[in-house]
């Protein structure tokens, strides 16, 4: 008998495309049917079957202290009970900006003075690029390959063979002069990132990075990388746009780049982009910058952005929320989960006899079927990918709900206590038995 799951799905299918409202979810590498969720608290999800999972998705990211503490949904709350959206500015709006450019800090360096409020990472580094290019008045953007930046259309582009391509679009629909503004260089490498400049340096406007990538398995930036490119873009006129859409107010009070900055590597990207934690769960993403730059976006210049829904006074309630209980404590909690379910995977992996790596980026891991921790996006595709599937289902047998792809970092929050991270050990060595059969 089919159960809810797949009557939704078989549903959801006739009317929304692929039955899904973002690629991902529909479980195309590993196969199966989706789980419709229905409900999630603290470190667990509920599906419309009524069955309950631990979840290792957090959303994606935004569930850093467990899904739906009560702080927040009572923020949330009492947020609705005053007005849903007043497209007008709000109190709110300037508490959350004046925190990020506070907890944005390191060594000395304060970053950001100013703040801009959109309601996607997308927006938030499609806005970042046009700002970079409004400033330096040139048109080239330098992006990574297998770095993802959300899914405006200069950024879906892939790399072709070479040290840097022009690039091809990496979607139907996406004109091909668009893309070819886009420079896809393999990622880690400066001395590549050098040669792109010496032949292109003038003509291009930034260079957009991951702080730490973890759209093809997480890759912790070899220490020196990012502030490399800042050196060298600086030094051809160019910006750095550090993409913290994923990792910022996750791994560190201050992001990626504060973690950076406290190992001893001291650097200023340009423009900051923020998304996911941010918002506590709730639509919200933004870009920072010093108030030179910042004070090129309307209306205060003549780089247009604009949005009905920007600085939504429910989403900036949660992310307001979010962020005030996200204390150090929470991050060395959620270090700590992380380190425990990344060895108990590792020794899972190993006992099975499977070739594996677990890289780590501060509080980020992911699974890689491959003996070595790729450095770029090639060797993270020439990894043995088939064997996640029977893992991912073994685990999702077991009540451990991971990311569907194994190209996807996986996430802790504040909520996986001692009992919940117990499970997932227990979990873990079926798994790693049916990824060594595969
Ligand atoms: N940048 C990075 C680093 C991301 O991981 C993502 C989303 N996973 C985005 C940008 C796009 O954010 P959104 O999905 O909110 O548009």
């Amino acid at each position: 008998m089919p159960d809810r799951n797949e009557d939704l799905f078989a549903h959801a299918r006739e009317v929304i495309p692929g039955g899904v409202n973002s690629p991902v979810r529909a479980y195309g590498s590993v196969g199966g049917t989706p789980r419709f969720l229905a409900k999630a608290a603290g470190p667990y999800v509920t599906d419309a079957a009524g069955r309950e999972y631990i979840d290792l998705v957090a959303s994606w990211g935004p569930a850093l202290l467990g899904h739906a503490h009560p702080e927040v949904v009572e923020a949330v709350r009492e947020a609705a009970s005053l007005g849903l959206s007043f497209g007008a500015p709000t109190e709110g709006e300037v508490e959350l900006a004046e925190l990020v450019a506070q907890r944005v800090t390191a060594g000395g360096l304060k970053p950001i003075d100013r703040v801009r409020l959109v309601s996607t990472g997308t927006e938030a580094t499609m806005t970042a690029i046009r700002l970079a290019r409004g400033v330096t008045g040139r048109d080239l953007l330098v992006k990574f390959a297998g770095n993802y930046h959300g899914h405006s259309d200069g950024l879906l582009a892939e790399a072709g063979s070479g040290v840097a391509t022009l690039a091809l679009p990496g979607s139907a629909g996406v004109p091909a002069p668009i893309a070819a503004q886009t420079l896809v260089v393999p990622y880690g490498d400066l001395d590549l990132v050098r040669a792109v400049f010496s032949e292109h340096g003038d003509r291009i406007a930034a260079i957009i990075v991951e702080a730490a990538p973890a759209n093809m398995g997480v890759v912790a930036p070899a220490p020196g990388f990012n502030a490399g490119l800042v050196e060298i873009a600086h030094s051809a006129g160019a910006l750095v746009i550090l993409d913290e859409v994923l990792t910022g107010f996750r791994v560190h009070p201050a992001g990626y780049w504060g973690l950076e900055v406290e190992r001893g590597s001291s650097y200023e990207p340009d423009i900051f982009t923020f998304g996911k934690v941010i918002g506590g769960g709730m639509p919200l993403a933004a870009l920072g910058a010093r108030a030179e730059i910042m004070d090129q976006l309307a209306p205060a210049g003549p780089v247009y952005q604009a949005g009905t829904l920007s600085g939504n006074p429910l989403s900036v309630a949660a992310g307001l929320a979010t962020l005030r209980l996200a204390t150090p404590e929470v991050y060395a909690r959620v270090d700590a989960a992380a380190a425990r379910v990344a060895d108990a995977l590792s020794d899972a992996l190993a006992a099975a006899g499977v070739a594996h790596a677990v890289p780590r980026a501060g509080n980020l891991f992911g699974l890689v079927f491959a003996p070595a921790a790729p450095a770029d996006y090639a060797q993270a595709q020439a990894q043995e990918a088939w064997r996640y599937r029977p893992f991912f289902h073994a685990m999702l047998e077991e009540g451990v709900s991971l990311p569907p792809s194994v190209f996807e970092a996986w996430f802790l929050t504040a909520a996986h206590d001692d009992a919940v991270l117990e499970r997932i050990a227990q979990a873990l060595p079926r798994a790693a038995r049916a990824a060594a059969a595969a």
